[in-house]
């Protein structure tokens, strides 16, 4: 499979711009340094590509540096599989996961600035309860309430952070607040909790520690520690973005650019790893890399290539105010992407017998295909043809309706790659079912054309009977029937909006070379759309899956 990326020119865009600008001016010392920084607690997403591909692209784009980080501070969610599936999944799309960092490196070092925060008088113990810590933060129109546990002294909060530390507490007893504004129109800088009590065991630390910082204090200090220039994370962030500011600030340490960009929403698709971690945990999928599943595991199983995500992502450029991508858009990248590059082969997903009566019996051809059309480069190959062989049910019709090209009786078809076909008869069962259709064939038209000008419309893939390879097909529609699976109509259940119909599986015939596919190859079933092998291939059992159909229904 390929992994080059079709050379875009990059779109100018307000992320570019902003570093751009910071370059100039001499900031960070016109250092470039990004970071991807997921949190270990499910697989990633089509959503998480687009910040994958941002990050690293910028980083690529301005020769400087991206890392890919570990956000795994809350060690009940996290797991070593999740870690494992990331660092994968951001190498198969082309970036460098080689040496990735954890922000479990830094507790040590988050707890040694907490310690500065206590002494400094900026930050506290408090025993307040979450209900009551809830209803003392106040609301939108209403300033909160200092916290009774809001003047302690250094010594006190000194004291008692250390028994927190030593497991003395339990869990929700209390926490590490910072001491900022209680009456602040930012929420988020109402004294914002630090440090939570956990004894989960962390998949990397073990029970080395049982107190845990929380995001918007712990991510900064990421950030800071790893010397990054620009902080880039999505609009929901906009808001803790001063409570961002104020910890490095206070703290006196290295402080990055924190800039928010709108984050990927895809029409009938979810986005989110809780959400899809439900799908999984409840059995409505296989798995994290379920076909359907948008997650990148899943589109590496579908048959989608790094450089169409990688395309995708490119053109979907960044905004500032959040909109819904068309699934179609994604399709779009993809289709140019295997068009390029796919394998083109015959299979047939519902046969019927085609016998050519005067076609003498044994004989085999080996007649010559293109293995694609768009690339001679990929060469030819050779296909046999035989007396008897399947084309697809759709391509007879015995009383063709206005504007039917393919076979009917009296009518010509051509079979690619081969031959003229004439239909001279059908035979049927007792129920009326057409089980053969007889045709003659004309020796002249060898190839799928002849000299005479004669005019035969219709073009129909087959499968020589004899040859015939016996293939489970899985063909795919989208998970959810609505653009927005969240919609009102399901209660805010998006289980209520999954389609009964996501998944098809059809026995197929297809060309001998497909009885052992190749891993990771895409090909392209003429007419019927691009496919690969799904890794539940068995020998003598090939098990395919559609990546995606030929039509484009975007209007993008
Ligand atoms: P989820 O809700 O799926 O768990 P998250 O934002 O909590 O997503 P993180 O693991 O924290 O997931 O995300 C890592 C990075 O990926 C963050 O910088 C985040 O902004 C980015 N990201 C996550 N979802 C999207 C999305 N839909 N579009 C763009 N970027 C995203
Ligand atoms: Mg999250």
């Amino acid at each position: 499979m390929t992994t080059e990326t079709p050379a875009t020119t990059p779109k100018a865009n307000f992320i570019r711009t902003i570093i751009a600008q910071d370059i100039e001016q001499g900031r960070f010392a016109s250092r470039v340094h990004t970071r991807f920084p997921p949190e270990p607690n499910g697989y990633l997403h089509i959503g998480h590509a687009k910040s994958i591909c941002l990050n690293f692209g910028l980083a690529e784009e301005f020769s400087g540096k991206c890392n890919l980080r570990f956000d795994d501070t809350n060690p009940a969610k996290e797991s070593e599989e999740y870690v494992a599936s990331i660092i994968r999944d951001v190498a198969w799309l082309g970036f460098d996961a080689l040496q990735p960092l954890y922000a479990s490196d830094y507790f040590e070092q988050f707890y040694q600035c907490a310690l500065q925060l206590i002494r400094q008088g900026q930050a506290y113990v408090c025993h307040l309860s979450g209900e009551e810590t809830r209803r003392y933060r106040g609301t939108l129109t209403e300033p909160g309430q200092p916290s009774p546990y809001r003047e302690r002294t250094v010594d006190e909060n000194l004291a008692l952070f250390d028994d927190m530390k030593q497991g003395k507490f339990a869990e929700g007893e209390c926490v590490l607040r910072a001491k900022i504004d209680m009456a602040s129109p930012n929420l988020n800088l109402r004294d914002p909790i630090m440090y939570r009590i956990s004894y989960a065991p962390h998949h990397r630390t073990g029970t080395t520690w049982c107190i845990y910082p929380m995001y918007d204090y712990a991510h900064g200090l990421e950030d800071s520690i790893e010397g990054i220039t620009h902080s880039i994370c999505t609009l929901e962030f906009e808001d803790h973005r001063p409570l961002y500011d104020w910890f490095l600030d206070t703290l006196g340490v290295h402080h990055p650019q924190q800039i928010e960009f709108a984050r990927l929403n895809l029409t009938t698709t979810l986005m989110s790893k809780r959400k899809l971690l439900k799908l999984v945990e409840e059995g409505h999928v296989s798995g994290w890399d379920d076909p359907r599943m948008p997650t990148i595991a899943g589109l590496r199983r579908r048959g989608y290539t790094p450089a169409a995500i990688r395309r995708f992502a490119e053109e979907i450029g960044v905004a500032k105010s959040n909109s819904t991508v068309e699934f179609g858009q994604l399709e779009f990248c993809l289709r140019e992407d295997l068009n390029r590059h796919a394998r083109r082969v015959m299979v047939v997903l519902n046969p019927v017998k085609l016998v050519i009566t005067n076609y003498p019996e044994n004989q085999v051809e080996w007649l010559d295909a293109d293995n694609n059309p768009e690339n001679p480069d990929d060469g030819k190959r050779q296909i046999p043809f035989c007396r008897e062989v399947y084309i697809e049910r759709d391509d007879f019709m015995e009383v063709p309706t206005k504007g039917y090209h393919r076979l009917s009786p009296g009518k010509e078809l051509r079979l690619k790659h081969a031959y003229y076909v004439l239909c001279e008869h059908v035979a049927k069962d007792a129920a009326g079912n057409i089980t053969e259709i007889h045709c003659t064939y004309d020796p002249a038209s060898r190839g799928g054309w002849t000299d005479d000008g004669r005019k035969v419309k219709g073009t129909a893939h087959w499968v020589s009977a004899a040859h015939a390879v016996r293939l489970d097909v899985r063909l795919y529609d989208h998970l959810f029937t609505q653009d927005d699976p969240e919609n009102v109509a399901a209660g805010g259940d998006f289980t209520a909006n999954l389609n009964p119909n996501s998944l098809c599986v059809v026995q197929a015939l297809g060309e001998p070379e497909l009885a052992t596919p190749e891993q990771g190859r895409a090909y392209q079933f003429l007419r019927h759309g691009y496919f690969c092998a799904d890794p539940d291939t068995a020998p003598g059992q090939p098990v395919f899956n559609r990546t995606v159909g030929l039509k484009s229904s975007w209007k993008g």
